[in-house]
Parts: structure tokens; C-alpha cells; sequence
């Protein structure tokens, strides 16, 4: 039993109520949606609620994986410990500087909108 507690210590709390983004964060949480089982343990520890299924429109499979909503994501880093931690190792955390250059989508300081910014090359 005690090893169980032990496993279960590092597990963060689930947020007193939900917040919203107030600045640019440095990292932002990136899904691996290879890794990602879609099991939803996730979800209800983000303190800004950004966390959701893959539409059906993308995949159509019984149970999809996540994605996050990156330009309402704080960089808190609790979803990547959470499925580390939990269930599996799907979440990334990038500098945020990197995940623009990477994927062309700007983010900004306020949450709006929600997916972020399209950058053109
Ligand atoms: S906890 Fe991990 S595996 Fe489960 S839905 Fe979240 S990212 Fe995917
Ligand atoms: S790092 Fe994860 S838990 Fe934190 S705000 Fe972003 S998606 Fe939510």
C-alpha cells in the first residue's frame, strides 16, 4: 500500500477553479498524438481548461487523442507531469519561441483566439 502513496504523492491537485491566461507563457504543452491513448486523465487537472478532444472530423476512431487549445495554454506544465506521472508520456512541453517557429502559429498575450495565430513565411 505504501508504494502506492508513494506513486501517488507527485500527482498535483486539481485546480481550486478555472483561470484564464493573463501574459505570453514561455512553454507551451504539445500533444504527441502517437502517444496519446485519449484517456482524458488530463483534462480536469489544467487550471485553464484547454484541453480537448481531437475533433471527429480529424480522426475517425472510437476514442481520439487530445489536443490543446495553445493560445489558452499557461505553460504550467501540469498536463505533462499528470500523463507522465499517470498514464503515458504524450505531453511536451516546447519554449514557446520554438513551438512558433515550429509549427507557424503565433501566440499571443491574451487567449484570443483560441488556437493562435497562423504565421505567414
Ligand atoms: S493523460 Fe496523456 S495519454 Fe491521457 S489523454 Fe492526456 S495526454 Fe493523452
Ligand atoms: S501546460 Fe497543460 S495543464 Fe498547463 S495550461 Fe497548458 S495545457 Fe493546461
Amino acid at each position: 500500500m505504501a508504494q502506492i502513496y508513494d506513486h501517488y504523492k507527485n500527482i498535483p491537485d486539481f485546480p481550486e477553479k478555472i483561470t484564464e491566461k493573463k501574459k505570453k507563457p514561455k512553454l507551451m504543452a504539445v500533444v504527441n498524438e502517437g502517444n496519446c491513448t485519449g484517456c482524458e486523465v488530463c483534462v480536469p487537472f489544467c487550471p485553464v481548461d484547454c484541453i480537448e478532444k481531437v475533433p471527429r472530423e480529424k480522426y475517425d476512431i472510437p476514442i481520439p487523442p487530445v489536443q490543446i487549445r495553445f493560445n489558452e495554454c499557461i505553460g504550467c506544465q501540469i498536463c505533462a507531469r499528470v500523463c507522465t506521472q499517470l498514464t503515458w508520456d504524450a505531453i511536451e512541453m516546447m519554449p514557446t519561441n520554438k513551438f512558433e517557429e515550429k509549427y507557424g502559429i503565433g501566440i499571443t498575450e491574451s487567449k484570443h483566439p483560441a488556437y493562435g495565430i497562423p504565421i505567414k513565411s
